[in-house]
């Protein structure tokens, strides 16, 4: 199979849909590769190793769109590159259709073949596709949230992990999942006074186990949750609730509560935020300050590393891009109920029903 990627168009973006590596991997199985120049710049992969590693470089995306079996990029399709997409085509990307009734309509109207990255499924209901922008974004939180604690940066300068003499700062993460795990992690690495709140038992248990006496575990109830945070240095926002808008744990009158200077970081934010205060926030001004509290409220921050991001994202999609390659996409789908999970649009029908539903298309 011819398969192809492009240099991302999406404001900020610098990841790209498959590293040098994964080329060679493609290149090795028999496939065709080709990169739109300059494709990998932003993760500091020039053209001369994605030609080393096999592929062949194309001057322009409209080349690569005209001429590949299969499109791997990292960022829905914008309306450009939607425009490029050909019946029959397979895209294999993130997508989120559900919020963007434009692009599923040029989807549709494509008769493009769009299989999406978020909805691919793992064992136990898992989104492995999804989960390593989880990790990037939960150990970050705790970087954003030490830098932001710095007196220049409106915090209240407090050194994390103290100095001997003097005690470290303490830090409590809403939400023990994928994100809070990894930035509790980073945390009790630094060596900072770690709490992390949950409501699933189950979670706390497996908390418990991993962290013993290195990390505190915390049920999070109203009364807890208020205690908890007004002791904190640093608060990770970390939870998600499926299919819903995140919970306003913490309300603006709890701000007054909490020691000025103390900084909030808000991962959920792409689900509205759990503080009441928050509002979505950029890398190039990621924070603002309410009532004493600082925010750093960044919704793409896997973006700001992009290059760990990239490795971390195809570690989890090449085996999937390779058995499409391989198999072709009806086999490789059949084979695997979990890539068929992923399977958003196909030939001018919407095949995911939530996507269907929420949009109003037959399914
Ligand atoms: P997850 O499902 O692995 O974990 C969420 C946890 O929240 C679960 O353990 C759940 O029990 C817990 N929870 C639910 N309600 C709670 C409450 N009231 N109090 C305490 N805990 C509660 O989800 P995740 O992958 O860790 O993602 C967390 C959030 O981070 C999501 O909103 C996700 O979209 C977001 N996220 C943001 C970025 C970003 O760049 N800002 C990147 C990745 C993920």
């Amino acid at each position: 199979m011819r398969v192809g990627t492009v240099r991302e168009i999406k404001n900020h973006e610098y990841r790209v849909g498959l590293t040098p590596e994964s080329a060679c991997e493609l290149v090795a199985h028999g496939h065709e590769v080709w990169v739109e120049k300059s494709a990998g710049l932003g993760i500091g992969a020039a053209d001369s190793a994605y030609a080393a590693a096999g592929a062949r470089i194309i001057d322009t995306a409209a080349e690569v769109f005209a001429g590949c079996e299969m499109i791997v990029k990292v960022k829905e399709p914008q309306a450009v590159e939607r425009a490029m997409l050909r019946e029959g085509q397979i895209l294999y990307t993130y997508l989120h259709l559900a919020p963007d009734p434009e692009q599923t309509a040029d989807l549709v109207k494509s008769g493009v073949t769009a299989i999406a990255y978020e909805t691919v499924t793992g064992p136990g209901n898992s989104l492995p596709l999804l989960k390593p922008m989880s990790q990037v974004a939960g150990r970050m939180s705790v970087q954003a949230g030490a830098t932001a604690l710095e007196k220049a940066h409106g915090g209240r300068g407090v050194l994390l992990g103290g100095v001997p003499g003097v005690m470290p700062g303490k830090v409590a993460v809403i939400g023990g999942g994928v994100v809070g795990f990894n930035a509790a992690q980073m945390a009790v690495g630094l060596g900072a006074d770690v709490t992390i709140l949950d409501r699933n038992p189950d979670v706390l248990e497996r908390l418990g186990i991993y962290f013993e006496a290195r990390a505190k575990t915390r049920f999070s109830s109203t009364a807890n949750l208020a205690e908890t945070i007004a002791e904190a240095d640093l608060v990770i926002g970390a939870v998600l609730i499926p299919g819903a808008a995140a919970p306003k744990l913490v309300t603006r009158d709890m701000l007054s509560t909490m020691k000025t200077g103390a900084v909030l970081v808000d991962v959920a934010i792409d689900q509205g935020g759990c503080f009441e205060t928050s509002h979505p926030t950029t890398h190039d001004d990621p924070t603002f300050t309410v009532d004493g509290i600082v925010h750093y409220c960044v919704a793409n921050m896997p973006g700001a590393v992009a290059r760990t991001s990239t490795y971390a994202l195809n570690n989890v999609t090449l085996p999937h891009a390779l058995a499409i390659a391989n198999l072709g996409w009806k086999q490789a789908l059949a084979d695997d109920p979990h890539l068929a999970n992923g399977l958003n649009v196909h030939a001018g029908q919407i095949t995911y029903e939530a996507v269907a539903s929420e949009l109003g298309y037959d399914y």
